[in-house]
């Protein structure tokens, strides 16, 4: 096997980890459609979607392993030694296995997607909770204002399509512009701070964002509904 053949190899998965993502928003969607139908019969299926989920993390987290000792493998293989090439499926193998077997199930629980699943579902149905205890229309202009300011991306200025929440100082921007933000720091050799003004974390990292599907639901049926008026 030619080194370029494994890098092609490598990239594939990369890509294959995307479409697990996606897989596992459609499962979130789902899932949040069911809970705001409030029918404890359906809502039965929750269990069901969250081991479907954990699988999807799982096999997520594999791929990341595998990607990440293939390419320390090929970085420690000796220039010189075309031949080399032929231990490394072995090498990879075997360190492969080992890392994997050293993963415990427990820490699936703070995979992205995982959380953002968890979060999404029990966020509906506290609402749901709260809304029947208390019928009374909220003030609907703080409403209205208080959306406005969370759908706006600090660092594009303009409405998030994929928000996330940073789990630290609980500021939302859209995925691919702090993404992006982190990018430009870490080629700096800097921190990334967060971007909205006043606050106080210096230090933003991709694992401390959580997507928020409902927030994602909410702006996509606002757009509908002002692409209707
Ligand atoms: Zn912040």
């Amino acid at each position: 096997m030619s080194l370029s053949a494994v890098n092609g190899t490598l990239s594939d998965l990369r890509s294959c980890q995307g479409d697990l993502g996606t897989g596992m928003d459609i499962v979130t969607d789902v899932a949040i459609d069911l809970a705001e139908t409030q029918d404890e019969e359906l809502k039965a299926g929750f269990a069901e979607m969250e081991a479907t989920i954990l699988e999807c993390a799982k096999l997520d987290r594999e791929i990341s392993y595998f990607v990440d000792t293939v390419e320390r493998a090929i970085h420690e293989l000796p220039a010189q030694e075309p031949e080399a090439m032929f231990s490394l499926s072995d090498k990879v193998k075997e360190k492969f296995s080992r890392r994997i077997a050293n993963l415990s199930d427990t820490e699936l629980q703070k995979h992205q997607k995982v959380v953002a699943f968890k979060e999404s579902i029990n966020n509906i149905l506290k609402q749901a909770n709260q809304h029947t205890e208390n019928m009374e229309e909220l003030d609907e202009d703080i409403a209205v204002t208080q959306s406005n300011v969370l759908l706006t991306c600090p660092l594009t200025q303009v409405e998030m399509v994929n928000p996330v929440k940073n789990k630290k100082c609980n500021h939302y921007y859209d995925q691919e512009a702090i993404l992006g933000l982190i990018r430009t720091r870490v080629s700096q050799k800097k921190k990334c701070g967060c971007p909205v003004v006043g606050c106080g974390n210096r230090d933003v990292k991709q694992s401390d964002l959580i997507p928020d599907q409902i927030l994602r639901r909410q702006i996509q049926s606002q757009k509908r509904q002002n692409d209707r008026t």
